[in-house]
């Protein structure tokens, strides 16, 4: 039996899709990774998915994109049931930057060396060096089975393009990772990490894949579902905290401010998000603006938090 909300919500949301679309010329498709330009620009998808594995979709909710930053929230938690809190921690703070998601300035600024928090690239690198394996193969391979159990969807897989085409241009990526190698934070070669990270921001999913993984974090771990704890409560609390404070890049105060939720997006257009307790959800769009954000998927969110008061505050 569903509530009010979820008529209201399945009855509209269609109409709130065409109009948030109306957003995607407002923003650019990435293209420093050249593969991600060939998006097309005028796409806008959402699933929102209940804890009975109801699924409330509109607009092109079937588009298949890469989880790009999305992931570093489940490398993230991989990471913690493999290491524990200390670990991690002593090779990634707790703060969120002002800065762009591919900040070298800041790298430096919480304690000598180590990156501000594990969802800027910096962080995300020396996270990934962490997940357990005896090497990047290894990595990789736990990876997708996590990140195929928490989606609930042993396909899952890891789009080969898009990984190139990352590989051949992260110049950048890879100066971040020679300058963690430097301070001490990596253990491991450089190409070894970079290869475990390029690899799960490239692993390829669709709107309904991240709402189900979404549900396991509004749902502090447990899948409501298969009725089965995937990841202990204390780490999803620790994701949902990183996303809270710094899943929307530079623009995660505004979001804040705006839809109150935990998100985190990724350069693909791609937005998970959650009303904790309840639903899990997943956006794509595109089109960027300037801080990273998916411009028609932020307004998408921004919309239906304003209707049914979603705001954590
Ligand atoms: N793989 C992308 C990069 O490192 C992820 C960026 C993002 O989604 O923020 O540049």
């Amino acid at each position: 039996p569903h509530d009010q909300t979820w008529k209201q919500l399945t009855d509209h949301l269609g109409e709130w899709v065409t109009e948030s679309k109306k957003h995607t010329t407002d923003g650019h498709v990435a293209s420093y990774i050249p593969e991600l330009a060939n998006a097309p620009a005028e796409i806008l998808g959402i699933c929102i998915m209940d804890a009975s594995g109801s699924i409330a979709a509109a607009g092109d909710s079937n588009f298949r994109f890469t989880l790009q930053s999305i992931s570093k929230v489940f490398t993230l938690i991989l990471a913690l049931m493999d290491n524990g809190e200390a670990a991690v921690f002593s090779k990634v703070g707790m703060e969120p930057t002002g800065d762009d998601f591919n900040s070298m300035l800041k790298l430096e600024l919480v304690e000598p060396g180590i990156p501000f928090n594990p969802l800027i690239n910096a962080g995300a690198i020396a996270i990934s060096s962490l997940i357990a394996g005896k090497d990047s193969t290894e990595q990789i391979a736990r990876i997708l089975t996590f990140f195929r159990e928490i989606a609930d969807n042993p396909s899952l897989e890891i789009n080969a393009a898009v990984y190139k085409s990352e590989s051949d241009t992260a110049h950048r990526n890879r100066s971040l990772a020679y300058f963690l190698k430097d301070n001490g934070v990596l253990d491991c070669e450089v190409d070894d990490v970079l290869r475990t990270y390029f690899s799960h921001c490239s692993i390829e999913v669709d709107c309904t894949d991240l709402a189900r993984m979404a549900l396991v974090l509004a749902h502090n771990g447990v899948d409501p579902i298969r009725h089965q704890r995937l990841i202990p409560r204390r780490f999803v609390q620790i994701a949902k905290t990183f996303m809270f404070t710094c899943g929307m890049y530079n623009a995660s105060g505004e979001f804040a401010m705006n839809v109150g939720l935990p998100a985190k997006s990724g350069v693909s257009g791609s937005i998970l998000s959650m009303v904790p307790g309840q639903y899990g959800i997943g956006v794509v769009s595109p089109p960027l603006n300037r801080k990273g954000n998916s411009t028609a998927g932020v307004h998408l969110l921004g919309k239906l938090s304003q209707e049914f008061d979603w705001s954590l505050f």
